[in-house]
């Protein structure tokens, strides 16, 4: 048994919804994941940024025109099936009841946590219903009673893994198991979710707490590619990743890879495959446990990042200077993604300016500060152990007409991560692609 996720864009109209239950079909029992339709948790984001705004107005009227969206998408599905039509109104009339019930003055985290988990439910009780329509035995698995977080935030795995199992078996022998992705129980019992992009982490997660054979990531695009598709013209499909390189792309921008969603599936060894739900014949890129290839394999980039330098003649020869910095911002919860020290200074990156000037203030009573904002790290991933002779001169090489404000190597065998202006990126991406791969 495998587990399949399929993206906001794989369900994300009525031909693609139909397209994913004949591939659902094909493919044999397993665990199927959906994520919202595209555009669908934006919009209820877009409600709930209405509703701190105490803009109710905006708030139904928004509302109103997705519920209206989601009435055509019915129309295309159920069409031919009056009666299963009528059920699907119904539970969509459900839905979107919830919805305006929030719709209220003091509205609140929980309340819009509430809003974010409705456009899960929405495509997975679509597909529910298309596929019953279809005479495939669907087993519907509700996230909220199976997939639970912590204390910390975390998942709560040895839970997962129990409900999991007794629901599966409860449920007796079906053709395919639906479930939602993204939404989840927090130690409160309160609906909260695993982060935009999440419901890569819940197939992730499933994959992991049932010990499956496989965890398919279904998206728009043959796999992870050599550099993001978004900004560099004739990227290519990487055809194999280990753990390790899947892990530093993702957190570093390849956008087809959730970050979180690496670490469960690593630690259960169960390898990840990234597959086209437009292509399904495509090979993809397969991440799994294998040794270091001797290869550069991909580059992304991370946007929104501020470089913060910090320089002190007390940093000369003392210890504990950089524990005292590092103290800061671990004060403030912000994590540092790049350092770059000498003797006499540290530069560090963080991706959030939420506590920038509390983290600042306190500086200051250690040195000069300065910051850069608007930076972007654009980060070579592969083999990187330093025995490879000259892959980060390549790197370098590639970017030698672009400004480089930070560098950062051997911090593991896995990455080099360069920090340049945010009007440099495109050029910096496609300079890399020439270079590296072409
Ligand atoms: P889904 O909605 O299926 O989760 P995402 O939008 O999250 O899909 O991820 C797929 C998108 O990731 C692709 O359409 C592509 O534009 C983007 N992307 C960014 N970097 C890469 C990369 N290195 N390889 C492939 N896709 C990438
Ligand atoms: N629907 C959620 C989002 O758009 C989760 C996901 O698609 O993975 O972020
Ligand atoms: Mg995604």
């Amino acid at each position: 048994m495998k587990v399949m996720k399929f993206g906001g864009t794989s369900v994300g109209s009525v031909d693609r919804i139909k397209h994913v239950a004949e591939l659902i079909t094909q493919r044999g029992k397993n665990i199927v994941v959906l994520s919202a339709m595209s555009g669908t948790t934006n919009t209820l984001v877009e409600i709930a940024d209405y509703l701190y705004k105490n803009n109710l107005t905006g708030a139904r009227e928004t509302a109103h025109n997705l519920e209206m969206k989601y009435f055509k998408v019915i129309e295309g599905l159920f069409q031919q099936n009056r009666t299963i039509k009528e059920e699907v109104v119904k539970s969509f009339q459900k839905i979107f009841s919830t919805i305006r019930s929030l719709i209220h003055d003091g509205f609140t985290a929980r309340d819009e946590k509430i809003i974010l988990s409705q456009g899960e439910m929405l495509s997975t009780l679509l597909m529910f219903h298309y596929l019953s329509m279809k005479r495939v035995k669907v087993g519907y698995l509700p996230a909220l009673e199976f997939m639970k977080t912590n204390n910390d935030g975390e998942a709560d795995t040895a839970f997962i893994a129990q409900r999991l199992k007794e629901m599966i078996e409860q449920m007796g022998d079906k053709d395919v198991y639906l479930t939602e992705g993204y939404i989840c129980l927090n130690t409160n019992g309160d609906i909260d979710n695993l982060q935009r992009g999440g419901s890569d982490l819940t197939a992730s997660l499933i994959g992991a707490c049932l010990n499956l054979e496989e965890i398919e990531i279904w998206t728009d695009i043959d796999g992870m590619h050599n550099n993001d598709p978004r900004f560099v013209e004739n990227t290519a499909p990487v055809e194999t990743l280990n753990f390790e390189e899947a892990a530093e792309l993702a957190y570093f921008g390849a956008k087809i890879l959730h970050p979180t969603c690496v670490l469960p599936a690593k630690v259960n060894n169960i390898p990840v495959r990234l597959l086209n739900t437009l292509n399904p014949e495509a090979k993809g890129t397969v991440i799994y446990n294998f040794p270091p290839s001797g290869k550069i394999k991909a580059v992304a980039a991370k946007d929104n990042i501020t470089a913060i330098k910090i320089k002190s003649g007390r940093m000369l020869l003392a210890y504990g200077f950089l524990r005292k910095v590092f103290e800061i911002f671990e004060t403030f919860r912000t994590p540092i993604d790049m350092i770059a020290t000498s003797e006499v200074g540290v530069s560090m990156t963080i991706d959030s300016e939420r506590n920038l000037d509390n983290i600042v203030d306190e500086l200051k009573k250690f040195g000069t500060v300065t910051i850069d904002r608007d930076m972007v790290i654009i980060c070579v991933v592969g083999d990187m152990d330093w025995a490879n002779c000259g892959f980060e001169a390549e790197a370098l090489q590639a970017l030698r007409d672009i400004p480089v404000r930070m560098i950062s190597y051997g911090g593991s065998n896995y990455n080099i991560s360069l920090l340049v202006k945010k009007e440099d990126k495109v050029k910096a991406l496609t300079a890399l692609s020439r270079r590296l791969f072409n």
